[in-house]
């Protein structure tokens, strides 16, 4: 469906074909339209426009115009294929203005010159544009409301112009999940939208509008803006701000792309990411923070689930490593780096799903993930802040002990991963973890302090 962008295209593209032209009579040839044959001998003096609606200043009438779905306009003659769906035709002095709608939704209003018709059906259920309106107005309009924010953006009396795209796009630059209460907008959000709303029509009006089906133009012209968006249809990519995966829900019916790390359902939840090198004492951190009834997670726990549980997943490591035999697959990336990368590409992308979908439904306000190669990964963007546990030699041969791994497998396995004195150089957070379990303890209990 065209959107504010598209409809400014058409616009842009037909002003100057048709302004001061006459349009001597319209030919109509779909009877829903037959009102519009009235038009005789009436020269158009201007195009404008308001939200979707295209609006054709004659002599003695308004002809506002609403694309709806499909509707598209050719100057003389359209193409072949798609003369069956010409509805309209509008002769001017030498020239034909043929209306196309393929899908028959379009609609058309005449209206008598001395109409006020901002204030009349339909123009008055429009209301301002990003380019017009206050932040207290939308505020005001957002706060007695019950429903989505992607929803109240969508409603074109709240704020006219912003179709399904465009709004995926202005809650992400907004970082807006869009899945928030509209009466939870607060009035920085709400300047944001406006801002964010600006950019995103502004630079979608410079790139001809969106291509995404079967919308032209004018005179099949294309759109290239669809080639700048960062989340609408981009399911299954990566956000190019943190490297998460875009998700895709329904929203009152309406397929919703959004990225749930840049736009937060609880805005204010704090998520820190905890690493450390092979035997640092990660997993003893997370079961001291569990003791103390902080929110936590592990990227390793949910892959071991996932493996026992998602059929997509098991199907995927199937069709590539042709076995599901834990040992067997062990083995296989043990030996081989390139296998080693094949098996986290195809699982990293069910796992931070499945962390961002739990972290999702979890109201703490604090939330812990093991990940064990967040820096390798390049996960550190996923997080508030990343703290690396950083362990002394005498604690870490204490551990690997515990775990009865032999020197060799140790050095094996930490020459896969940066050092741990890199690693806490990159973390914004080091857990010192020098002598006993009471003492890592205490360490613990030091950091959540300086956290709140
Ligand atoms: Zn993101």
């Amino acid at each position: 469906m065209p959107e504010l962008p598209e409809v400014e295209t058409v616009r842009l593209g037909l002003l100057p074909y048709l302004k001061n032209k006459t349009i001597k009579y319209v030919e109509v040839l779909y009877p829903k339209h037959s009102h519009l044959s009235e038009i005789k001998n009436q020269k158009i003096l201007d195009i404008k426009r308001k939200g979707k609606y295209l609006i054709f200043c004659l002599e003695d009438y308004y002809l506002i115009s609403h694309l709806r779905m499909e509707g598209k306009y050719f100057i003389n003659e359209s193409i072949d294929s798609l003369k069956k769906h010409d509805l309209v035709k509008f002769y001017l002095d030498d020239d034909i203005l043929i209306y196309n709608d393929v899908r028959r939704f379009g609609v058309f209003y005449l209206l008598n010159k001395d109409s006020d018709i901002y204030n009349i059906y339909p123009l008055n259920k429009v209301g301002s544009e990003p380019f017009d309106i206050k932040d207290e107005e939308l505020l005001k309009k957002l706060e007695g409301r019950k429903d989505k924010i992607k929803t109240a953006l969508l409603d074109q009396s709240v704020i006219s112009g912003l179709g399904n795209i465009y709004v995926d796009e202005v809650l992400f630059l907004s970082k807006i999940n869009p899945n928030r209460l509209s009466s939870s907008i607060n009035k920085d959000e709400v300047k944001s939208i406006i801002t964010s709303s600006i950019e995103v029509l502004n630079k979608a009006i410079k790139e001809g509008g969106s291509t995404i089906k079967s919308f032209t133009a004018f005179n099949g012209e294309v759109g290239h803006f669809q080639n700048s968006l960062k989340v609408h249809g981009k399911d299954d990519l990566r956000c190019d701000v943190c490297l998460n995966y875009i998700e895709r829900i329904k929203i009152g019916g309406r397929s919703t792309y959004y990225c749930p790390t840049c736009q937060k359902l609880n805005k204010d939840q704090k998520i820190y990411g905890i690493t450390g090198g092979f035997s640092s004492g990660k997993t003893t951190v997370i079961n001291i923070l569990k003791k103390l009834d902080e929110s936590t997670y592990s990227t390793d726990a949910i892959y071991k689930e996932l493996f026992d549980s998602s059929n997509e997943l098991r199907r995927e490591i199937k069709k590539h490593f042709k076995t599901l035999d834990r040992i067997k697959l062990s083995k296989i990336i043990f030996n081989s780096k390139i296998e080693n990368e094949k098996l986290k590409e195809i699982t990293h992308k069910y796992i931070l799903r499945e962390l961002f979908l739990r972290i999702e439904k979890d109201n703490s306000k604090r939330i812990f993930v093991e990940v064990p190669l967040l820096f390798e990964g390049s996960y550190n963007k996923l997080f508030d802040k990343t703290i690396t546990v950083l362990e002394s030699d005498e604690v870490h041969q204490r551990i690997l002990k515990s775990k009865n791994f032999s020197i060799e497998e140790d050095e094996l396995r930490n020459k896969s991963q940066i050092s741990k004195l890199e690693k806490s150089k990159m973390s914004d957070l080091i857990l010192y973890n020098n002598s006993s379990i009471s003492n890592l303890e205490k360490e613990v209990k030091k950091l959540i302090k300086e956290l709140c």
